[in-house]
C-alpha cells in the first residue's frame, strides 16, 4: 500500500469514526431519555395512583367511621333513650336498636348498649337478633381504651370510633353516652349506659367500598400485611389498628406500554433520520476528502506525464532533511533540441516525446526514490542511500544512451540528445532549491561541453557560474553598444600563397577587463540567449569592416543556436540587404554539432541561406561522430579540418594517414578542403600535399584587426597588380 493510500484509509477511518461516534452517542443519548422519560412517567403515574388510591382508602374507611359515629350520636343523644335503658325495657331495646341490625344495608348490623357500671352489655344485638356476649368478645382487652378515649362531657353528645375484632370478624364501630337532650331528664339518670354500633367489614361492605371507589382487592386486617399498597387507619390510642390493603392497577405500566409502543415507532423514524444524516454527511465528508486529495494530487502532479511537479521534488527533499539524511543525489536532465521539435512539429509531437522521456526514466532508473519534471523539457530523478551519487551517473549514462536513437510520432522521425547535471547532497544542502542549483549548474557544464553527456557538480563549478553570469551581464552592454569587436585571420590560396579571404573572429573589446576569449564568451551568449542578438552585431561589422576588400569572401562562424532558428536565413538576409552587402561574399561555417539536435531542420536553413548565395563551410571537420552519410546530403562549398587533426600531420607516420584519410574523406564531400591551425612551413608542405586546396594558420597570419587588413588587402592588391607573378614569386620566397 502506498503512502496516499495509507494516509486515505487512515482519515476515511477517522472520518467513520467522526461521524459514526456523535451520531452514536445521539442515538444513544435519544434512546436513553426516551427509556427514561417512560419509566420516570411509569414511576410518577404509578406513585400517584398510589397516593390516591391511599387518600380514596383512607377516606373510605374514615367515611364509615363517620357515618357510624353520625348514627351512634343520632341514637344516643335521645331522652327515651335514657328512660328506657335506665328502665331495662327490652322490648323498646330491641325495636329500636334491636329489629335494625337486621337490614343487611344498613349503617350497622350490630348493637350493644353496655351498662356504665358493670362494664358488660345490658342488650345485644346482631343482624336482628339479641345475642349473649360480653365487652371482651366485642373488644378484647381494649375496651378501657375504648372508654378512655371518649370526650368527657358530662351531659353532652360525644363519641369515639374505631375498629375492633369481634366473633363476626373485623368491624369499624361508635360509641356514645346514652344522654338525655332535656337536663331533667338527665337529672333523674346520671351515666346510666353507652350505646356501641358496629359494621362489619364483610365481603358484600368491602365489594360496595371497591365498586364506589374503584379501587381493586380491598383487604382489611390488624398487625402486619405483605401487600405493597396499604394504609393504617387513625383510631383511638391503644385501640387494634387495622391495616387496609388494596391491589393498585400500576396504571403507569400501562401507560409506559402504549408510550412505548407510540415512542419506538417516532424513536426508530428518528433513529433512521439520524442515520440517513450520518451517510449524508459521511458521503459528503468523504468526498470532500476525495475531492481535497485529489487537489492535492493534482498541484503535486505533472498533469503531462503524470509524474510528481516540483513542488513534490520539494516536499521530498524537504523531508530527508528534516528526517536528518543526507545520503542523496539527484540527477538533472534537460533535453537538447527539445525547442526545436517543438517547433518544427508542433507541440502535439513534443507533448508526445515527453510524455515517452518520462516512460524512459522510469523504465533506466527503477531503483530511484522519485522521478519528477519539473517543467519544459527539465526533468529530475531523486536517487537515495548508499552510493546515491554512482546510482545517478549510471542513470545518466543509460539516458544519454536510451535517447541517442530516433524517436517517431505520427510518422515523424524526431532525435533529441540529452544534458545532465548530476549533484550530490552533503550538509549544506538545505533544500530543494539548493540541490536543484548545484545540478542545474552540472547540467549547464555539460551542456557547454558540448551536450549530450552529463557532468557532476563540483564546487568550482559555483565560481565559474559567476564568472560566466557576469560575463553574461557584460555581454548585454556589449549588444547594448555595439562594441563586440571583430578579428579577421586570412584565408590562403596555396597556389599563390595570397589570401582569397577572411574569417572573422569576435573579439572581447579591448577597452572591457579582464579579457575573455571567444570560446567562453560565445559559450555564454549561447547559454544565456544572447548569441542571437550578438550574431547579428557581429555580421553587421563584418559587412561594414569588409565593404572596402574588394569583393573577398568573408567567413563568418555561426552558432548552432543561431541556425536552429528557423527565421534565421530571413534575419540573415535582412541584415545583408540593409547594410547593402553582396551574399555571396558571405560563407557561413558551421560545425556538426548544429545537425546532432535537428538535422531535416539544420538542412532546411541551410538551403534557404545557399538559395540566397550564401556558402557554407564546415568547420571543425574531423573531431566531430556525426554519421558521413548525414553529412553527405548537405551541399558544402568548402570543409575546415579542424587543428586538432592537421597539427598531428607531422608527429607519425601513422598520423600522417590519418590525416591523409581525413582529407580524402572531406574531399568526397566538397572540392575544396581547408587546413586550419597551419604554424610552420611543413605543416603547410605535408598537407598540401595531402589534397588541401585551402590554408589558414599563424604561419601565414594572425587574426588582425579590421585596419591590419585592410593594409594587407591593399599591400597584396598592389603586389598583384603592380609587381605580377614576379612580385608573387618575392613573396612566396619570404613566406618559404
Ligand atoms: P574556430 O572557428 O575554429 O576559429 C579558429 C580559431 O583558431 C580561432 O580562435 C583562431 O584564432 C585560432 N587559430 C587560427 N590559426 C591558428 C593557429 O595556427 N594556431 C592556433 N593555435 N590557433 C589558430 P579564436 O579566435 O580564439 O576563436 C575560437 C573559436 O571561437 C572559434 O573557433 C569559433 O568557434 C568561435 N568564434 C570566434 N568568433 C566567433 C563568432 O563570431 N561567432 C561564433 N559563433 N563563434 C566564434
Ligand atoms: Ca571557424
Ligand atoms: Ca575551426
Amino acid at each position: 500500500m502506498s503512502h496516499t493510500s495509507i494516509f486515505r484509509a487512515f482519515s476515511q477511518f477517522n472520518l467513520q469514526l467522526a461521524i459514526a461516534i456523535p451520531v452514536l452517542v445521539a442515538a444513544l443519548g435519544i434512546t436513553w431519555q426516551t427509556v427514561d422519560l417512560i419509566s420516570k412517567l411509569e414511576y410518577s403515574t404509578n406513585e400517584s395512583e398510589h397516593h390516591r388510591n391511599s387518600d380514596l382508602v383512607r377516606s373510605a374507611f374514615n367515611s364509615l367511621q363517620a357515618q357510624i359515629s353520625q348514627v351512634t350520636v343520632d341514637n344516643s343523644y335521645w331522652d327515651f333513650a335514657v328512660e328506657n335503658v335506665a328502665s331495662k325495657n327490652a322490648t323498646w331495646l330491641y325495636n329500636n336498636w334491636g329489629v335494625t341490625t337486621g337490614n343487611e344495608n344498613y349503617i350497622y348490623d350490630t348493637s350493644l348498649i353496655i351498662d356504665s357500671k358493670t362494664g358488660e352489655p345490658l342488650a345485644a344485638f346482631h343482624n336482628g337478633e339479641e345475642i349473649r356476649t360480653s365487652t371482651s368478645d366485642m373488644f378484647g382487652n381494649h375496651f378501657a381504651n375504648v372508654l378512655a378515649a371518649m370526650p368527657a362531657e358530662n351531659g353532652s353528645p360525644s363519641v369515639t370510633s374505631g375498629f375492633t375484632q369481634t366473633p363476626y370478624g373485623i368491624s369499624v364501630f361508635a360509641m356514645s353516652p346514652i344522654v338525655a337532650y332535656s337536663p331533667e331528664v338527665q337529672a333523674r339518670n346520671v351515666n346510666t349506659a353507652y350505646l356501641v354500633f358496629l359494621k362489619h367489614i364483610s365481603p358484600a361492605v368491602i365489594a360496595e367500598l371497591e365498586k364506589q371507589y374503584l379501587i381493586d382487592g380491598i383487604a382489611v386486617s390488624f398487625g402486619t400485611t405483605q401487600a405493597d399498597s396499604h394504609v393504617r387507619l387513625d383510631v383511638p390510642d391503644g385501640t387494634p389498628q387495622p391495616v387496609v390493603s388494596w391491589r393498585d392497577q400500576k396504571l403507569g405500566g400501562s401507560i409506559a406500554r402504549d408510550l412505548w409502543r407510540r415512542a419506538s415507532f417516532s424513536l426508530g423514524f428518528l433513529l433512521a433520520v439520524l442515520a440517513g444524516m450520518a451517510a449524508a454527511c459521511w458521503h459528503l465528508l468523504r468526498r470532500m476528502i476525495r475531492s481535497e486529495a485529489k487537489a492535492k494530487h493534482d498541484a503535486m502532479t505533472d498533469s503531462l506525464t503524470g509524474l510528481p511537479n516540483r513542488l513534490s521534488f520539494n516536499a521530498n527533499i524537504g523531508s530527508l532533511r528534516s528526517s536528518g539524511r543526507s545520503d542523496f543525489a539527484v540527477a538533472f536532465a534537460d533535453l537538447d533540441g527539445f525547442k526545436e521539435v517543438n517547433d518544427s512539429f508542433g507541440h502535439h509531437c513534443g507533448d508526445q516525446l515527453i510524455q515517452r522521456v518520462a516512460g524512459l526514466l522510469r523504465e533506466l532508473s527503477p531503483d530511484a526514490t522519485l522521478h519528477s519534471r519539473l517543467g519544459g523539457d527539465e526533468f529530475v530523478v531523486l536517487f537515495t542511500g548508499d552510493k546515491a551519487d554512482q546510482k545517478a551517473q549510471i542513470f545518466s549514462a543509460r539516458l544519454i544512451s536510451g535517447l541517442a536513437r530516433h524517436f517517431e510520432f505520427d510518422g515523424r522521425i524526431v532525435s533529441v540528445g540529452v544534458s545532465i547535471g548530476i549533484a550530490a547532497a552533503d550538509q549544506e544542502v538545505a533544500d530543494g532549491s539548493e540541490i536543484l542549483r548545484r545540478a542545474d549548474i552540472a547540467m549547464y557544464r555539460a551542456k557547454s561541453n558540448g551536450r549530450n553527456q552529463w557532468c557532476m557538480y563540483e564546487t568550482a563549478h559555483d565560481v565559474e557560474r559567476l564568472r560566466n553570469n557576469s560575463i553574461a551581464r557584460d555581454l548585454r552592454d556589449i549588444i547594448r553598444d555595439g562594441s563586440i569587436e571583430v578579428a579577421y585571420q586570412p584565408l590562403i590560396d596555396p597556389q599563390t600563397k595570397l589570401m582569397n579571404g577572411v574569417e572573422a573572429l569576435a573579439r572581447w573589446p579591448s577597452k572591457m577587463q579582464p579579457y575573455v576569449s571567444p570560446d567562453q564568451f560565445i559559450r555564454v551568449a549561447e547559454t544565456s540567449g544572447l548569441i542571437d542578438a550578438l550574431g547579428d552585431q557581429i555580421l553587421r561589422k563584418v559587412c561594414r569592416d569588409a565593404a572596402n576588400w574588394d569583393g573577398m569572401r568573408v567567413a563568418v562562424n555561426i552558432s548552432p543556436i543561431q541556425l536552429n532558428n528557423l527565421d534565421f536565413a530571413t534575419r540573415v538576409t535582412g541584415i545583408l540587404k540593409s547594410e547593402g552587402f553582396d551574399p555571396s561574399r558571405i560563407e557561413f561555417e558551421v560545425t556538426e554539432s548544429v545537425l546532432i539536435s535537428n538535422f531535416d531542420r539544420a538542412q532546411r536553413i541551410i538551403n534557404q541561406l545557399k538559395d540566397c548565395g550564401i556558402q557554407i563551410a564546415l568547420d571543425d571537420f574531423g573531431c566531430g561522430f556525426s554519421s558521413i552519410g548525414y553529412l553527405r546530403k548537405l551541399d558544402f562549398d568548402r570543409i575546415k579540418i579542424d587543428r586538432s587533426i592537421t597539427s598531428k600531420v607531422t608527429s607519425s607516420s601513422d598520423d600522417l594517414k590519418l590525416v591523409q584519410g581525413v582529407v580524402l574523406l572531406a574531399k568526397s564531400m566538397a572540392s575544396e578542403v581547408m587546413a586550419e591551425g597551419i604554424e610552420n612551413e611543413m605543416e603547410a608542405k605535408l598537407l598540401h600535399l595531402a589534397g588541401c586546396n585551402g590554408f589558414q594558420g599563424y604561419y601565414f597570419h594572425r587574426p588582425m584587426p579590421a585596419a591590419s587588413l585592410t593594409q594587407l588587402h591593399r599591400a597584396e592588391r598592389t603586389a598583384r597588380r603592380g609587381l605580377g607573378d614576379a612580385r608573387i614569386a618575392i613573396i612566396e620566397q619570404r613566406q618559404a
